[in-house]
């Protein structure tokens, strides 16, 4: 029995407690374990003089303990332990709050590693709370893990080490060994280790770039298999089929890219096979009345067409913009979703079936669920910017194989989209519909703040609605972000705008409470509207015409480009207003490229030269697995070999059936099972 597949518990060193804390992190193994990588290391490697040391920078330093002081217990609960220390030169005092462990530990005339922030004066210079390593055992680049509360590095490290152990009687590798040769990749036993234990810089680099490579390429292949896999069906095959009366029902002429749009995607829904076309185009670009003019084809064919919104509110807004569209030419779009009763859903349901619907409109819960159609051709996704792999794979199933068309808002540089929609064909919708203003871009410091709000205030007594989305505290941190979003929303109440009606969306609010929340700023029951950055991408009030965007400097210039997006949606100018006080010169270069362009392509290619194409790939907007960031970060060559690597597979074995790829189907499988409940199975 292989132990790296054991539970975790088995693990010398881990007991029942820390096992569940490792469960809570998604551990089940010591094999988890191994590919729970570092989230930076430590940098011993070029310890520095505390001479030559500024206070406040974090440090490395190497030291012989002149004298441990004794203890000093300051008042209850409160004691100090102090080890004087001296790198050759000069000396500082290490300081440890509370925990004797390390101080015990420390003996005079012994060498070590300290790592911390210098703090105190020229004479007495201290560390506080630093980390120590003896200079004979020392890891030059010490692992720091991403944790969770009361599991510390030093835990994870030493549990990491004795997995290695195990690897190292149980060897494996996913690659096949001319892969690895033909692009320089050590082998994963080493790199495993390397991760774990690198034994210089150069190494971990090569580490790094095995398991980033191969995390790439099991996404690549997986989407490659799913879009091989639908290559190879039969879908409904259309006739050509005049759109005239269609296109004379509508109040306005199609532009350019929206008839190049509709042409390509009536030839796919000929062509006999599935159709897989992701429509991008920024956020007004008009794809709602492409995707009808597709359900006005296939309905001319006599085949049905489903609408799939993430929420109910967007499910009504699409049914209005869909019936607007396609009654002229007598089609009737109906609406199903949770909300609907009981005996209503079994009507809609009969009618369906019976054929007498041609264009369903409804929430992706409701329509997954047992539905027949009589004649289903088309399946359009209105997925903004939350479209997964998961669902990608489970709608590849869905009813045979449907065409599909996925609509989406993110734009995102044509490089990236190539590999993160690798299953998808792409239209782009690169032109806007004539008559529209441009949102008014302004980049101010938090000086400005009183006079935005007074500017936002003259707005919202002439009528006008505005966002206000709250300065993010930490990325990761959901609960910090939602307190802070209340205590502004609370602040602003009582102060600056108690003379208006104040709403909250953040991120804890369950969907219901959200899209109440958006409904009643749909209804103009709100004029302010303050918000994490869960504002529905999707959901058009054409009322609101102000956002203000505080800390806009940590935002990535696409996620700005898509906030701004809120407002700009009707004839009335719109403004934006970005609130930084960050002194960087690249923070505020970054912001002024807003004020410059709102073509969200040109604003996303710029978002990948300045900060990389990890952003792009957040779980959240993509479905992608979180992936070891450092390793394609700035890496836009390693995307490309992967998806190079990918392809070359795939022509040759699509199944990925021979031997050697054994181990790297079940991984890629496996990769997107985590994702959605069929995967690829
Ligand atoms: P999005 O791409 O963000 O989904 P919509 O489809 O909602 O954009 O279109 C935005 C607005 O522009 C809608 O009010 C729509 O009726 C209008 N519109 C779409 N195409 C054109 C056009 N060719 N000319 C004028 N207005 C258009
Ligand atoms: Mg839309």
């Amino acid at each position: 029995m292989n132990e790296l597949y054991q539970p975790i518990g088995t693990l010398p060193g881990v007991g029942e407690k820390r096992a569940q804390k490792y469960q809570k992190m998604g551990i089940e193994t010591p094999y988890d374990l191994l590919f729970h990588f570092p989230r930076t290391y430590i940098d011993y490697t070029s310890p520095v003089r505390i001479a030559d040391t500024e206070n406040g920078e974090p440090v490395a330093v190497r030291c012989t303990v002149i004298k441990k002081l004794p203890p000093s217990f300051i008042r209850k609960g409160f004691s100090l332990y102090r080890v004087a220390v001296s790198d050759g030169i000069s000396e500082m005092l290490l300081v440890f709050y509370n925990t004797p462990y390390t101080y015990q530990a420390m003996k005079a005339g012994e060498e070590y590693y300290v790592y911390g922030k210098l703090s105190g004066g020229f004479l007495r210079r201290e560390m506080q709370a630093p980390q120590v390593q003896k200079v004979q055992d020392a890891m030059l680049l010490q692992p720091v893990y991403p944790q969770t509360t009361g599991l510390t590095s030093a835990m994870i490290r030493t549990n990491v080490l004795k997995a290695l152990n195990i690897l190292e009687q149980q060897p494996f590798e996913t690659l096949p060994e001319k892969m690895r040769k033909d692009y320089g990749l050590m082998p994963l036993m080493q790199a495993l280790h390397e991760i774990h234990r690198p034994a210089d810089t150069e190494m971990l680099l090569q580490a790094r770039h095995r398991l980033g490579f191969e995390e790439l390429l099991q996404f690549q292949l997986g989407t490659l298999m799913l879009r091989h896999r639908a290559d190879s069906q039969n879908a409904p095959k259309m006739e050509q089929t005049d759109l005239s009366a269609f296109y004379s029902g509508l109040p306005f002429s199609l532009t350019k890219a929206q008839k190049h749009a509709v042409d390509v995607i009536c030839g796919d829904l000929c062509c006999g096979r599935p159709m897989n076309r992701l429509l991008q185009g920024d956020v007004g670009s008009g794809k709602t009345v492409v995707a009808a003019a597709a359900a006005a084809f296939a309905a001319a064919n006599g085949f049905q067409t489903v609408i799939m919104a993430p929420t109910e509110i967007l499910a009504q807004q699409h049914l209005r913009t869909f019936k607007s569209f396609l009654e002229p030419v007598g089609i009737h779009p109906v609406l199903l979703t949770g909300s609907a009763k009981a005996k209503e859903k079994r009507e809609i349901k009969t009618q369906i079936a019976s054929g007498s619907v041609q264009v369903l409109v409804g929430t992706h819960a409701v329509i997954q669920k047992d539905i027949e159609f009589s004649a289903l051709g088309l399946v359009i996704t209105d997925e903004q910017h939350r479209f997964g792999v998961a669902q990608r794979a489970a709608l590849a199933e869905k009813g045979g194989f449907p065409h599909k068309l996925v609509m989406s808002a993110t734009p995102i540089p044509r490089t990236l989209a190539l590999i993160i929609y690798g299953d998808l064909d792409i239209t782009i919708l690169d032109e806007m519909p004539r008559g529209r203003l441009p949102v008014k871009t302004f980049a101010v410091t938090g000086g400005f703040r009183e006079r935005a709000y007074g500017f936002i205030k003259e707005h919202l007594d002439a009528g006008e609605q505005a966002y206000l989305v709250c300065p993010m505290i930490e990325e990761s941190d959901v609960l910090e972000n939602v307190q802070a979003a209340e205590s502004y929303a609370e602040t602003l109440k009582a102060g600056a705008f108690s003379e208006y009606r104040v709403g909250l969306l953040h991120g804890k609010l369950k969907p219901q409470e959200k899209e109440a929340v958006m409904a009643a700023m749909k209804a103009h029951e709100i004029d302010l509207l303050v918000c994490t950055t869960v504002v529905e991408v999707g959901v058009d009030i054409p009322n609101a015409t102000m956002i203000l965007i505080e800390n806009a400097d940590r935002f990535g210039l696409a996620q700005l480009h898509q906030l701004r997006g809120r407002v700009g949606r009707s004839s009335i100018q719109s403004y934006c207003i970005l609130v930084t006080d960050s002194r960087r010169e690249d923070a505020r270069e970054r912001l002024k490229i807003m004020s410059r362009t709102s073509n969200g392509f040109a604003i996303a290619e710029e978002d990948l030269k300045l900060r990389g194409p990890g952003d792009f790939f957040g779980h959240a907007q993509h479905g992608m697995p979180p992936m070891l960031q450092a390793a394609y970060s700035s890496n836009i060559p390693l995307l490309s070999e992967t998806q190079t690597a990918a392809k070359a597979v795939i022509a040759e074995d699509p199944d990925l059936s021979s031997p050697e790829l054994r181990s790297l189907r079940t991984a890629v499988l496996q990769l997107f099972a985590k994702n959605g409940e069929n995967g690829l199975n």
